[in-house]
């Protein structure tokens, strides 16, 4: 069965509406690279129909999905400006994805104004079809593809190699765990590519920033691996406390997978329908540069995780496991500022044949 993780909903001090500012950061640092996709490869010629749809998988609750739906529906018309279809320029529809359990009441109540587009909630899972044949022209999908449809069962038996004892993600864990995630996101990206190849028209294009390692890189040099061990260890020191089990720890594991480039590119070739226009390794310079303020990563990965957290563990644990979370990567802060060098987000952009 597919899980579903929802971001805090509402508007209070751990919602995702308000801590999901370093995602929004990252969004900009590619905002020039998406303009550049539309400008060069989207050949606007190519369509007939009005209006023109466009649709962001894993969009939460806003505001950053607000804004990128406005900056690529800017690009569009300055496409069909520079391709002289001035008359043609479509009405433009943008459809909002994201799991049933996201609090789509806080999308549609803070919905902006003055927006150039009609607005529909598509619910569900995109692993699986979420649109008829043919129907998109524009995908984008920003910091929701690392995540997972599931759990990779192996992780949870006490017999297999990949059993993942004592820690919450494949970061610092023995090679089958990593395997058995990477087998499960290679699992999930070929039925997410396969089916935006038969929703996206000829010509259309989708466009993903997703969690990511330069190839041959471990997680273990990885921000997000190392914050991913932080908590694994948060977790450990409060079950030494007797506050929860080490079993709860061993059967719980974060349903998140870091890509690379060359696995990303390998999934993508799989697929006949889809050709890579772009792919590259971005690095988030907002992020990690100066000193540390671990409560603000605390918020920033509490207002992600705590749904999923509070389910396996309760939600008598939180405040405590990013209190102490928010004091461990204060030390670490060397560690992650290293790990950055490199690109920790794949930009990816790739056209319907
Ligand atoms: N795109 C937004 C939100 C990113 S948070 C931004 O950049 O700020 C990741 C979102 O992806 C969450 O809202 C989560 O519920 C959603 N998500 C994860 N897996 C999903 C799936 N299989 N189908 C639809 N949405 C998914």
């Amino acid at each position: 069965m597919q899980q579903s993780f929802p971001m805090n909903g509402g508007d209070g001090p751990h919602s995702y509406r308000n801590n999901s500012h370093f995602q929004r950061q990252d969004m900009n640092v590619s905002r020039t690279m998406i303009e550049e996709a539309i400008a060069k490869k989207l050949d606007v010629k190519c369509f007939s129909s009005n209006p023109f749809r466009l649709a962001d998988l894993g969009c939460s609750v806003g505001p950053n999905t607000f804004i990128a739906m406005q900056h690529i529906v800017e690009a569009v018309e300055r496409r069909y400006l520079a391709q002289g279809l001035k008359s043609e320029m479509p009405e433009f529809q943008v459809f909002f994805n994201d799991h049933v359990g996201n609090d789509f009441n806080t999308l549609f109540a803070s919905l902006p104004t003055e927006r150039r587009y009609f607005a529909c909630g598509v619910p569900g899972s995109f692993h699986g079809r979420l649109f008829p044949e043919s129907s998109i022209h524009f995908m984008f999908s920003s910091h929701a593809l690392h995540w997972l449809s599931k759990v990779p069962e192996e992780l949870l038996d006490k017999n297999s190699p990949a059993w993942n004892r004592g820690r919450i993600h494949y970061t610092s864990g023995p090679e089958e765990v990593s395997h058995a995630y990477a087998a499960q996101f290679e699992h999930d990206m070929e039925i997410f590519l396969s089916a935006r190849a038969k929703e996206l028209v000829v010509g259309g294009m989708i466009v993903f920033l997703i969690l990511a390692l330069p190839n041959g890189i471990p997680a273990s040099q990885n921000p997000y691996g190392i914050m991913f061990d932080l908590l694994g260890s948060c977790l450990m020191d409060m079950a030494k406390e007797g506050l929860i089990s080490e079993a709860q720890v061993d059967s719980f594991n974060l349903p998140i997978h870091l890509a690379s480039p060359e696995q990303m590119t390998e999934l993508v070739e799989r697929n006949e329908c889809l050709t890579i226009e772009r792919m590259e390794l971005v690095n988030s310079r907002s992020k990690l540069v100066g000193p540390i303020n671990g409560k603000e990563y605390a918020m920033y990965l509490r207002a992600g995780l705590e749904g999923i957290f509070a389910q396996h563990f309760g939600s008598g644990i939180i405040d405590q496991l990013f209190d102490s979370f928010s004091k461990k990567i204060m030390e670490s802060s060397h560690q992650l500022e290293s790990g950055n060098k490199e690109g920790i987000l794949l930009f990816v952009v790739l056209r319907r044949k």
